[in-house]
């Protein structure tokens, strides 16, 4: 029971690997906030965190709409009297080629996965500074520090965006003498889970456009890429997010951490 004393919110918890992260923390007895759009789906994995035997509260918030995040807030507060972790996890892809991808299907996806860690982020941080101790663990991907494939732009400059609003956050936060909010990006590779296993348009040569489960483009486009040659569970983005959370990981912030089965070296 390494995170006994905390509370934590979790982003897009209702499913994928937000509610890997969710379970992985009430195993560890911290209590939670499950935070998502989708109300059933937020209550289905605080039921299960209740199961596991830490108090728990299911929040339907959008992350794009900042009153609904200073609502959740103002719950977490009145049922917990605390806040020390916070996971940006929500988020959207939708793909397209440049030239084709609405530019309204574009912006959602700078809305969804950078702003809403902004806003979200900006909900937490006055209270974290005033317990002097925080902890914001951002969901980007390995698409935040490559170019991706399969006409990925906006979902690619989302990730990339997340992965500098963690640097720059981490270094304003040291120099404002906060130094014990750490902020760090976790970027997973192919995961056999959400979105990774979801079916995707997948362009031929000769421009034919067919949807492929995940798990069958992974095996023929990218698993020959990837060292371990397999998809990774969404436990073990779980995992690295628990380390994260620890009080002795404190010295870890400014980070972008790869669990991706090796996909990229840095
Ligand atoms: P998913 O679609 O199963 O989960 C996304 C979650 O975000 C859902 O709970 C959804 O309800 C929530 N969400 C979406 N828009 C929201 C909004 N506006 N407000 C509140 N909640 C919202 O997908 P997943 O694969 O579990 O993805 C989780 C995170 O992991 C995402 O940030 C994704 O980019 C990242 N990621 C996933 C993979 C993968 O292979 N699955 C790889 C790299 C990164």
């Amino acid at each position: 029971m390494r995170l006994a004393d905390r509370v934590a919110v979790v982003t897009g918890g209702g499913r994928g690997i937000g509610r890997a992260i969710a379970l992985a923390f009430a195993r560890e007895g911290a209590r939670l906030a499950v935070v998502s759009d989708v109300e059933p789906e937020v209550q289905s994995v605080a039921d299960e965190a209740r199961g596991l035997g830490v108090k728990t509260l299911a929040f339907r918030a959008d992350v794009t709409r900042s009153e609904q995040l200073g609502s959740m807030l103002e719950s977490v507060r009145g049922r917990f009297g605390r806040l020390d972790i916070l996971v940006n996890n929500a988020g959207i892809v939708e793909a397209g080629w440049l030239l084709e991808q609405p530019e309204s299907s574009w912006r959602r996806v700078i809305e969804v996965n950078l702003i809403g860690t902004y806003l979200a982020t900006r909900a937490v941080l006055p209270q974290m500074m005033s317990q002097r101790e925080g902890r914001i663990i951002n969901i980007a991907s390995v698409y935040g520090r490559h170019g991706g494939f399969g006409f990925v732009s906006a979902y690619v400059a989302s990730k990339h965006g997340v992965i500098g609003l963690t640097r720059a956050l981490a270094a304003e936060l040291g120099t404002l003498g906060y130094a014990d909010i750490t902020v760090n990006a976790i970027c997973p590779g192919y995961i056999r889970a959400g979105m990774g296993i979801a079916p995707q348009k997948v362009r031929d040569r000769d421009g034919d456009v067919r949807e492929i489960p995940g798990e069958q483009l992974f095996e023929r486009y990218f698993k020959h890429r990837v060292p371990q040659r397999r998809m990774l569970e969404a436990e073990e983005v779980a995992n690295v997010a628990v380390f994260l959370a620890l009080p002795e990981s404190k010295g870890v912030t400014g980070q972008a951490l790869n669990i991706d089965g090796g996909f990229l070296m840095s």
